[in-house]
């Protein structure tokens, strides 16, 4: 675990499944890593997205396209908007999975790229909707994020991402092997335990891409919330898939077709964004359905 966890930085904590290990420990960047400066340093950073524009290689239309707004440092900026408006793709500008086609992104003022890949990465933790378990036990998956964690540190984290009561059931608890050919555990049990992974990687920025949704919506909202108090102090960027989860958020950008919509708090866009409307109204319908 303790090797693992040098070779695999914060970034890729919410990897998929299907990435593999193998290709994750031999993966190359496909951005030019010739940054100098570490990202480390006290405190969580403020970030930026600055007219950042971004066509996916062979593609025609652009997934995003001139979006601008600021995440505020340690405080929580939750990005929404209707399946393929570029959500992710935000995301994986900042993880410099790509490099923007114009624009910037900025931490704290300074490009983003002016820092070296592996601190950028390492100090942010993604927890996306795919996780991977490895074949042992739920405290090794854990520490993956943080090989130094007291058994104390485990518990409040599984505590904070709502999984830790059902952890303490299994009969083996924290000892219960997971993964390929282990327990099985539910899908919304892995996501949780990614959520815990995550906070206890400590990094200073947490992004959760839908991280949350193979748990039904009123559970959803609970964990993000608990899980936002944990992690106050840190920057974080919120996708989220239902509203429920996100209405606190200090900041809403709401995106549609690669552009910002409108950017505000849960009660000011209820009345300025046609979008924002539409999302809530949806929202209500599925939870009627429900
Ligand atoms: P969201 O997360 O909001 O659902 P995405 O950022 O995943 O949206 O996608 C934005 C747009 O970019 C969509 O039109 C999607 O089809 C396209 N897209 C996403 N990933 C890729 C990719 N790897 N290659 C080509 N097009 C992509
Ligand atoms: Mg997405």
């Amino acid at each position: 675990v303790r090797d693992l966890s040098r070779e695999w930085h914060a970034g890729y904590l919410g990897v998929s499944a299907a990435d593999g290990l193998a290709e994750l420990r031999t993966a190359r960047p496909a951005v030019p890593d010739t940054g100098t400066v570490a990202a480390d340093r006290p405190g969580a950073p403020r970030i930026r997205f600055e007219d950042v524009r971004f066509t996916y290689p062979d593609t025609a239309r652009p997934a995003v396209d001139g979006v601008t707004f600021t995440a505020d440092a340690g405080r929580t900026t939750a990005i929404v908007g209707p399946s393929g408006a570029g959500k992710s793709t935000l995301l994986a500008l900042l993880l410099r999975q790509w490099d923007p086609d114009g624009g910037r992104v900025t931490l704290d003022g300074v490009d983003h790229t002016a820092h070296t890949l592996e601190s950028l990465r390492r100090g942010v933790a993604v927890v996306s909707q795919d996780t991977y378990l490895f074949h042992a036990t739920i405290a090794d998956n854990l520490r993956l994020a943080r090989p130094g964690a007291t058994d104390d540190e485990l518990r409040r984290a599984a505590r904070a991402a709502g999984i830790h009561d059902e952890i303490a059931a299994l009969p083996d608890g924290y000892a219960t092997r997971v993964g390929e050919r282990g327990t099985t555990l539910s899908g919304g049990q892995r996501q949780r335990l990614a959520l815990a992974r995550a906070l206890l990687a400590d990094a200073p920025v947490l992004v959760l891409d839908e991280a949350t949704s193979a748990v039904d919506e009123r559970r959803e909202a609970q964990i993000v919330r608990a899980l936002l108090r944990a992690a106050r102090g840190r920057t974080c960027l919120v996708v989220a898939h239902r509203l429920a989860s996100v209405r606190d958020a200090d900041r809403i950008v709401v995106l549609d077709g690669g552009r910002v919509d409108a950017i505000g708090t849960h009660a000011t866009l209820t009345a300025q964004s046609g979008v924002y409307a539409r999302l809530v109204a949806a929202g209500h319908t599925q939870e009627e359905a429900a």
